[in-house]
């Protein structure tokens, strides 16, 4: 199963934009200084000798039992640490309860309401260990799998522990996602077990959860128990109502309390989660990462990329539905004993400046956000942050998405700008749960450009057929081996796994157009196949298509991403309606509310146009490059092959 990849018209206008220059952003000889690796003797260690280098790194974690060999590849599938057993749990929170780290601040967390809770170690490890022996009551066993249908709050984080303690896998659900998504997704995990909360928010107002999940789990009948987390327990909010018998209160099914789970060792390959992410086709892609390397990678990268030192408090403004979410709100600060803020909400709600008023507040040392949130605050005034002590923020990283140069200069002058401080780009995905190509401290910063392969990464630009491609044109991404933090399988799909290593012979194709310049610094300008970033989301064509397909007046559908000054980029979606529909406002309104319900917000098109019929080849599939280079008012290329 291999995708169909192409450099698109704008891409190569942003390559022509690039490669112009853009006038480098020094290293602060004050960061460089901290820097806590050596890159080029890291790297050279790394490529002379991987297992080494490997090693060393494992070797920052707890084991149960020692690892017999680093690392086998039998391209696909590679494995890590193979004999070797572990819990993260252990390494996130227990190795810090029996140090001086007990009483320390794990957690510091503001709901969006400004609710504020702080969780140290040992209250993280007594919640963790409650929720465990609770899971293990109702009958999930390792293995099993949990879905999580919460919004970033404490008993999400703690759900996620209390899976890992008893090596059952989580998988959550970002809680924005609509019914159908859901669904799909529950019914994928075959999940014994939903966890979700009563409601969430959404810019003020408070979003019902539990009918989304009481409608995807109704015909499903393997899964034996549903917890809900009641938010709505203070003085005055009306009580949840728990429906059947398989509901229950997080609260009451806590009973009787036992603050001891024993950690179960899994194996290195044991899966810790599986993320769903968005793919080429409307079936949804359970990423899925394996305990040892992942815990590795994570650990690794929190001390080697974020620089999170023992007196920082970090904050990320991803949310835990996301990848960042569990490599770099849970599991990698958590695993380095680091004080870990967050914060449930939008960061420009209630204003723009909550942001900064919490930076002030808590004295935030290292960030982490989205270019889009870079854009939006740049949006609102750019500056806004000044009015703000930020002088403790020395460290901004970005990903998810491109990050514009002018979006980077803004948030080097204003956000890190008090404490000269660096902003730094780097480049993942959910398949590879940590930096893989960004900017050190001891490097310059290429404003447009990710930055270079981090140690233990082989990453080159190739061309379809996998040759390498000289410097400075653009071509596919790929890693021409794999990294321990790296997907180990796709769940119930190993055909799609394999996917990945088989578009280009030899490879990892990661579907995304880079180029890389003579100094070996990377830019990575978008996908290569039909899947949309916006806002920092991936979003399959395909899954809004096919949603659309399901309304009742829709007899086809094709969607493109144009481009979007703050959200990178925004759906835009063409409907040719079944015969006798009537296409008025009315129509597009209740399309928009059926995509929003199904799939949820980030996948609702912004723009919606109604057509008597879409552009097809003769063998009548539709070309998308045909409707956007249309929308865009560009020259469409090539239309040779289609049919009218
Ligand atoms: P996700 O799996 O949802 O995190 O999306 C991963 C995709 O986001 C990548 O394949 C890229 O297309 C894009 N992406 C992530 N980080 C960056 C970055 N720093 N620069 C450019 N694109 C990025």
């Amino acid at each position: 199963m291999t995708h169909r990849m192409e450099i698109s018209v704008t891409q190569q206008a942003n390559i022509e934009a690039l490669l112009k220059g853009e006038s480098a952003i020094p290293a602060r000889g004050w960061l460089a200084r901290e820097c806590s690796i050596n890159y080029e003797a890291e790297r050279t260690l790394s490529q002379e000798d991987p297992d080494a280098f490997w090693a060393e790194k494992a070797r920052a974690l707890d084991w149960a039992q020692p690892w017999s060999t680093v690392m086998e590849f039998k391209a696909p599938y590679h494995s890590w640490f193979i004999g070797g057993k572990l819990n993260a749990t252990v390494n996130c929170i227990d190795r810090h309860v029996h140090s001086d780290r007990r009483n320390k601040a794990a957690l510091l967390w503001v709901g969006e309401d400004g609710e504020e809770r702080s969780y140290t170690y040992n209250r993280l490890y007594r919640e963790m260990n409650r929720f465990a022996n609770t899971l293990k009551r109702l009958g999930v066993e390792t293995g099993d799998r949990v879905i999580l249908y919460m919004p970033l709050t404490p008993e999400a984080i703690i759900t996620m522990l209390a899976c890992a303690r008893i090596g059952a896998i989580h998988s959550v659900v970002y809680a924005g996602m609509g019914t159908q998504s859901l669904k799909a997704r529950i019914e994928d995990a075959h999940a014994k077990v939903v966890v979700c909360s009563d409601y969430g928010y959404r810019r003020g107002k408070e979003i019902s959860l539990k009918p989304a999940v009481e409608e995807a789990v109704r015909d499903l009948s393997f899964v034996n128990h549903v917890i809900i987390h009641r938010r709505g327990s203070r003085v005055g909010d009306a009580p949840v109502k728990f429906d059947s018998e398989r509901e229950h209160d997080w609260y009451d099914v806590q009973q009787p309390r036992e603050i001891h789970c024993e950690p179960v060792m899994v194996d290195a390959s044991h899966p810790l989660f599986i993320l769903y992410t968005s793919g080429t086709t409307g079936k949804p892609k359970g990423v899925v990462h394996a305990t040892g390397g992942y815990m590795v990678g994570v650990n690794y990268l929190a001390r080697a990329f974020f620089q999170i030192q023992e007196r920082d408090i970090y904050w990320s403004t991803s949310d835990i539905g996301w990848v960042v979410g569990h490599s770099y709100i849970v599991y990698g600060p958590l695993s380095i004993g680091a004080t870990v803020m967050a914060r449930e909400g939008a960061p420009d709600y209630p204003s723009p400046d909550v942001t900064w008023e919490l930076c002030e507040r808590f004295g935030v040392n290292v960030m982490f956000t989205s270019p889009t949130a870079v854009r939006m605050w740049m949006s609102h005034g750019g500056e806004a942050p000044s009015k703000f002590d930020l002088s403790k923020l020395r460290l901004m990283a970005c990903a998810g998405e491109p990050l514009n140069p002018e979006a980077h200069r803004w948030a080097q002058k204003f956000l890190v700008g008090q404490s000269n401080g660096m902003v730094v780009d780097n480049w993942w995905q959910t398949e590879i749960a940590g930096p893989v190509l960004g900017t050190l401290t001891t490097f310059e910063a290429r404003p447009g450009k990710v930055g270079k392969p981090m140690p233990g990464v082989e990453a080159a630009v190739v061309d379809l057929a996998g040759n390498a491609i000289p410097d400075n044109q653009g071509g596919l991404l790929v890693l021409r081996k794999p990294l321990p933090y790296m997907l180990t399988t796709v769940w119930n799909d190993p055909a799609r796994y394999e996917a990945y290593w088989e578009d280009i012979p030899g490879c990892y194709c990661a579907g995304d157009v880079a180029i890389r310049d003579d100094d070996g610094y990377f830019a990575v300008l978008g996908r290569a196949d039909d899947v949309l970033n916006v806002a920092g989301h991936r979003i399959g064509t395909a899954d809004v298509e096919s949603c659309l397909l399901r309304h009742p007046a829709v007899a086809e559908s094709a969607v493109v991403g144009l481009p979007d000054p703050i959200k990178g980029e925004s759906i835009k979606a063409f409907v040719v309606v079944k015969a006798g529909v009537e296409a008025g406002p009315g129509l597009i309104a209740s399309l928009r509310d059926h995509v929003r319900e199904d799939l949820g917000g980030i996948a609702t098109p912004s723009d919606i146009e109604i057509r008597a019929s879409l552009p097809k080849t003769r063998s009548g599939k539709i070309v998308r490059r045909a409707l956007k280079a249309e929308a865009l008012g560009q020259d469409p290329g090539d239309l040779s092959t289609l049919a009218d």
